[in-house]
């Protein structure tokens, strides 16, 4: 059996490949009964997403995904069940949104420096205007230039710590990105636990902390950490009382990564996200 809850999803408003109403279609053909939309430091997809969900019979939730500096790692926090119109959230947003252009310059030269000339312009005619300018949107036009086959092989010799293309940025703190989430009315899910790069020690302080910040989930079933971690970050979850989630983190039909409707189901030692939810109760 396959998990039909999916809490984690990306659309053109940040780096997935499908517009919010398509994507939503894709899921519910997929056997997805509960979509999140979660765009990276974005909420300008939601409302076309809502009313898909109304055509497809399918359940929105509202979702966002910020982009955190932690310790001078890079993490995510989702959101769940946000409002979309919380004041101080949507200005957050904002300002990681706006501080992305300065960031895609300093990208663009490094790149330059190395051989690779207009990515600037190149990155930004993969992305919507208005949303969200990022690493994929530049990979994108790596792949396009032919210096890697496809978007994964670029992120091993580009946009990485230590190679051409990477710059070093300052998200949002952890404790802002809680509090914009928490304000809302939101849920705070720490996002693929197992694709950062930390040691034991550190992850067990990163939970920590993000659980006394209000952190309240972390998703312990996601197609962005190999599936071998699973009971991993299922034990973790149930250490340190934090509620599980599940999420592919699709980004599109050619992005790579796993398609939607086919995750695994969280083990029964986890508490789902969704324990309380009317709208995913069966
Ligand atoms: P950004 O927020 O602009 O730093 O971009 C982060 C996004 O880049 C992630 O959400 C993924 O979509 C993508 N990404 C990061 N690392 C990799 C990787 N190793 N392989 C493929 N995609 C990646
Ligand atoms: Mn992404
Ligand atoms: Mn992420
Ligand atoms: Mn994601």
């Amino acid at each position: 059996m396959s998990c039909n809850i999916d809490l984690h999803s990306h659309s053109t408003v940040s780096d997935g490949q499908l517009a919010p109403a398509e994507l939503v279609r894709h899921a519910a053909s997929k056997g997805v009964r509960v979509l999140a939309l979660t765009d990276h430091d974005d909420v300008g997809g939601l409302r076309e997403a809502m009313q898909a969900a109304l055509e497809t019979g399918i359940v929105v939730v509202p979702g966002v995904e910020i982009s955190v500096t932690w310790n001078g790692h890079s993490v995510h926090v989702v959101g769940l069940k946000i409002d979309p119109e919380f004041a101080p959230l949507r200005a957050g947003l904002q300002r990681l949104r706006e501080s992305r252009h300065a960031r895609a310059e300093a990208m663009a030269h490094s790149l330059a420096r190395a051989g690779i000339a207009g990515s600037l312009e190149g990155a930004y005619a993969y992305a919507t205007p208005g949303g969200v300018i990022g690493r994929v949107h530049f990979a994108r036009f790596l792949v396009e230039r032919g210096v890697a086959k496809d978007v994964r092989s670029v992120f091993k010799r580009f946009l990485v710590k230590g190679k051409p293309g990477y710059h070093e940025h300052r998200w949002a703190s952890l404790e802002e990105a809680i509090g914009w989430i928490l304000g809302s009315g939101g849920i705070p899910v720490l996002a693929h636990p197992g694709r950062y790069a930390l040691g034991r020690t550190t992850m067990l302080r990163l939970l920590h902390e993000f659980r006394e910040l209000g952190g309240q989930a972390i998703e312990v079933v996601t197609a962005s950490h190999p599936m071998e971690q699973i009971p991993y970050f299922a034990r973790l979850a149930r250490q340190f009382s934090l509620l599980a989630s599940v999420g592919s983190d699709y980004h599109g039909p050619t992005h790579g990564g796993l398609t939607m409707g086919h995750l695994p189901e969280l083990s029964s030692i986890c508490v789902p996200v969704w324990h309380d939810w009317p709208e995913a109760s069966v």
